[in-house]
């Protein structure tokens, strides 16, 4: 069985200080949980900080984004290295505020995707379908050129190794979270892709996670459904309480 992996997406909130005292209060609300992994992706300038109160506990590093070259002139940057060197295990790419803000297209998360697995770092692969093109029925074409983009030319082993986050752009810090249902049928239809493109073993150990407004209230609900594997959690993920709570209604 798949183990769920939660976790958050700090997006550009939180100090050095901020990141320290989260992690201080979390730590102590999850000790002892077992049997869903927990990842914490603050903003690039708490990494440091937050990997040395991180040390010796069970919750993973991740960073929100890189650049996919190995190192060179283009300031401004973060290389997979860096990241790797600093202790992430994790890589946000791809996430609609990226796509929609910074012109990530699947191309270039698909390079990051590969430049990510050079360094061991597991990329966390963000796809979702805006609200005009839900409501124009286009949800699973745009889900399946996301993910066939930017997942192109991985190797079976790379690719079942990877996450999947189904985010759904209308519920992005929202509070309209996708109902259980249509979250878990849009999942399902994504390991299909990652069957067709990967086969049966890569697909069934690909981890997806739902994230879109996900809350302590709706986690459950969530995470009950066969395919939902996990979420990527923004605003609910920004206070230590709440996000331990969405930890322990996961399991
Ligand atoms: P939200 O953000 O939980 O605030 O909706 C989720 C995300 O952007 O990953």
């Amino acid at each position: 069985m798949r183990e769920p992996i939660i976790a958050a997406n700090w997006k550009m909130y939180k100090t050095v200080g901020e990141a320290v005292n989260f992690v201080r209060g979390f730590t102590g609300l999850v000790a002892g949980v077992t049997g869903v992994e927990m990842a914490l992706c603050p903003p690039f300038t708490a990494l440091a900080a937050v990997a040395e109160q991180l040390a010796g506990t069970n919750i993973a590093l991740g960073a929100q984004n890189m650049y996919w070259a190995d190192e060179g002139a283009f300031t401004g940057e973060i290389a997979p290295g860096m990241l790797k060197e600093i202790g992430c295990r994790y890589v946000i790419l791809g996430h609609s505020e990226r796509r929609q803000y910074f012109g990530e297209t699947d191309e270039t998360v698909n390079k990051k995707v590969h430049a990510a697995l050079k360094y061991g770092l597991k990329p966390i692969v963000c796809v979702g379908e805006r609200l005009e093109e839900r409501e124009s029925g286009t949800t699973e074409s745009v889900v399946r050129s996301q993910v066939e983009g930017s997942l192109a030319g991985l190797t079976v082993e790379q690719a079942a190794g990877l996450v999947v986050a189904y985010e759904p752009v209308w519920a992005i810090g929202t509070g309209r979270t996708a109902s259980a249902e249509d979250a878990q049928q849009v999942n399902a239809f994504i390991r299909g892709l990652l069957r067709d493109m990967f086969g049966d073993a890569a697909a069934e150990a690909v981890r997806i996670q739902y994230g879109g407004s996900v809350k302590p209230g709706n986690t459950a609900r969530l995470m009950a459904q066969p395919d939902i594997d996990g979420a990527l959690v923004g605003g609910a993920g920004l206070q230590a309480d709440s996000f331990a709570e969405i930890v322990k209604n996961s399991l």
